[in-house]
């Protein structure tokens, strides 16, 4: 049976007087022991109110983080978490000083709130305040969410506030760096230069300059004795702390180039003994120590440079920013590492380029040398074979139409390589015309029927008019349809060769597309990409003729380009190919 008279809660624990409670309150219970309260307002231990004891007992008892001001020069005391997380070198020094003196060096951010707090009776509250401590032996950077709450005596009097603190340092300058890697990387990844990659790197490290007042970014020379400004941010270039160059062997160098040769980070300390000026980015004091962190593309590798990263003189060395430091070095040495293998790559696409045009033109001049004596050779052969007054006899004839089937074709090889040394030169321009586009094909198509016929191939042309006109330059039309009937033919043994042409509308965007089909040999995938790159050829390609020299299908592809269209092919080998010219219908 329960006893109804009993409390509903548990037995409360024994008497909490404040000597028992010091004595069980861990260090700060055992320094406030120790300390002399005689000497200060709140009088010795055992004679405070009773609603300061109270208070001193919650704090505490407390896990959080809290410190208080009790009395007219608001004495301050503190529980362990406080004393842990925030006091650092101040303890025990600042168990009975006055608040103002404890905290002389942030009183005109705080001396403020509290006075508020005590004069309105009303709570503070603030969300992340920056406040510079001196706790650990320099002026520290440390961010605080804390509300001020007053506290009354017995009479009901405000008589002193209680500070409940959440230290954030840590987690808002975690964020701020993740911040600034997060956006050098997002802006690194569009640089595709060196030039583009240092202007990133500058504007980025500049936007931020409460991590690192100052940087620089020095590429080193290959023998190592020297080194280069790529850029820098907090400051320009040419500054004490950004020369132009750095030589190792200066005996006094702006930077330590030779000590960087261990391939380690390397601390220079003595910032304001070095150099005349030193840069001081968001804060007021100047950086006293820089971290030189070597760019390699993998650790040991020889460094390509180095980053000079000027330290916040607020916080110390630790291992997150030392952390934070060598991350921005990797993204950057990565960076400028891919930026170069572009430029490689691009240095080799130009000569690439260049040799095709130095092909090109030595084509050119050979084409012009080979074209007098062709017409000078052509000329008395057609002469020959069309005489009538004195025909040539069987025999000759045969061997005369040898000479002049391949003086033509010789000529019509020279004409193209002209053609491709006009479009080179830009002076290759469509004159445009409305033409009956379907008639023009079939007419340039039906020119290989012989050719097919000897060669015991079908021809097939579905070329329907297309109803209207269309806007195209008739000679590159013709080129068009003649190269791509002409290598159908030569790499087609058995079947046949298909031609169609048709308007299509798929979007609104009225287009021409000619599609040259056939059974023959068909193209690997592999080769299919290079097909239509100048004097491209399909090695051991079976071919009815060996004539060629790569560049019809280039042709076809610039002079499709020229009308606003383009070439595709779908291609199999041993199971044909199809060539499709697609182009606007204007
Ligand atoms: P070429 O003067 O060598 O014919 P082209 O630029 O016209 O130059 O063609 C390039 C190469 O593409 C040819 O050498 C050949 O290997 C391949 N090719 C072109 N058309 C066909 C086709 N219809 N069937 C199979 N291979 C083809």
């Amino acid at each position: 049976m329960e006893d109804p008279g009993a409390p509903a809660h548990a037995p409360l624990p024994r008497q909490m007087d404040m000597r028992s409670v010091l004595e069980a309150g861990g260090e700060v219970g055992q320094a406030m022991l120790g300390c002399d309260w005689a000497a200060t307002p709140l009088g010795p231990l055992g004679t405070w109110p009773q609603a300061l004891e109270t208070v001193v007992k919650v704090m505490l008892a407390s896990r959080f983080s809290m410190w208080l001001a009790w009395g007219p020069e608001l004495t301050f005391l503190c529980n362990e978490t406080y004393r842990r997380d925030t006091l650092g070198s101040k303890y025990p020094w600042a168990l009975g000083k006055p608040a103002a003196e404890v905290w002389a060096e942030i009183w005109p951010d705080i001396g403020p709130r509290i006075d508020k707090v005590l004069g309105t009776g009303v709570a503070s509250w603030d969300e992340s305040l920056m406040l510079i401590l001196e706790r650990s032996g320099y002026r520290e950077e440390t961010y605080h969410t804390f509300s001020y709450s007053p506290l009354p005596d017995e009479a009901g009097r405000i008589a002193g506030m209680l500070c409940v603190v959440s230290e954030e340092t840590e987690r808002v300058v975690g964020e701020r760096q993740m911040a600034v890697l997060r956006d050098l990387g997002a802006g690194l990844a569009t640089a595709l230069t060196e030039p583009d990659v240092y202007e990133v790197v500058a504007r980025q490290l500049g936007a931020e300059l409460r991590l690192l007042p100052f940087s620089a970014v020095y590429l080193l020379e290959p023998d190592g004795t020297s080194a280069r400004l790529a850029c820098c941010a907090g400051t320009e270039a040419g500054r004490p702390v950004t020369p132009g160059r750095v030589e190792a062997g200066d005996p006094r160098p702006s930077w330590p180039l030779a000590a960087l040769r261990g391939g380690g980070h390397v601390r220079v300390e003595d910032l304001a003994d070095r150099f005349a000026s030193v840069p001081s980015g968001a804060w007021e004091e100047p950086p006293r120590r820089a971290l030189l962190v070597p760019l390699a593309v993998q650790t040991g590798a020889t460094p390509i440079g180095f980053l000079v990263a000027g330290l916040n003189p607020h916080r110390c060395l630790d291992a997150a920013y030392e952390g934070f430091v060598s991350l921005l070095a990797s993204q950057i040495s990565a960076s400028i590492t891919s930026a170069r293998a572009y430029e490689a790559e691009r240095a080799r696409a130009e000569n690439l380029a260049a040799l095709d045009r130095a092909k090109t033109n030595f084509f050119t001049n050979v084409s012009h040398e080979l074209r007098t004596p062709l017409t000078l050779l052509l000329g008395p052969a057609e002469d020959a074979l069309t005489d009538a007054g004195e025909p040539l006899g069987e025999r000759q004839r045969a061997r005369v139409e040898i000479v002049h089937r391949n003086a033509r074709r010789l000529l019509r090889l020279v004409d193209t390589l002209l053609e491709f040394s006009r479009l080179e030169s830009g002076r290759l321009v469509p004159r445009v015309e409305p033409v009956e586009l379907a008639a023009l094909t079939a007419d340039v198509a039906e020119m290989f029927r012989p050719a097919t016929d000897r060669a015991g191939l079908t021809l097939d042309l579905d070329c329907a008019d297309l109803g209207r006109l269309v806007l195209v330059d008739r000679d590159m039309w013709a080129k068009i349809v003649s190269n791509l009937v002409a290598n159908a033919v030569k790499f087609t043994f058995e079947g046949g060769i298909a031609v169609r042409l048709r308007l299509v509308e798929p979007d609104g965007a009225a287009r021409v597309v000619l599609e040259v089909r056939d059974t023959g040999i068909g193209i690997a995938s592999s080769e299919q990409p290079h097909l239509f790159e100048r004097f491209h050829r399909v090695e051991g390609a079976r071919a009815r003729t060996h004539e060629g020299s790569g560049i019809g299908l280039a042709l076809v592809a610039e002079l499709a380009a020229l009308h606003g269209g383009a070439v595709s092919v779908a291609s199999a080998p041993g199971s044909g190919s199809t060539f499709a010219v697609e182009v606007p219908a204007r």
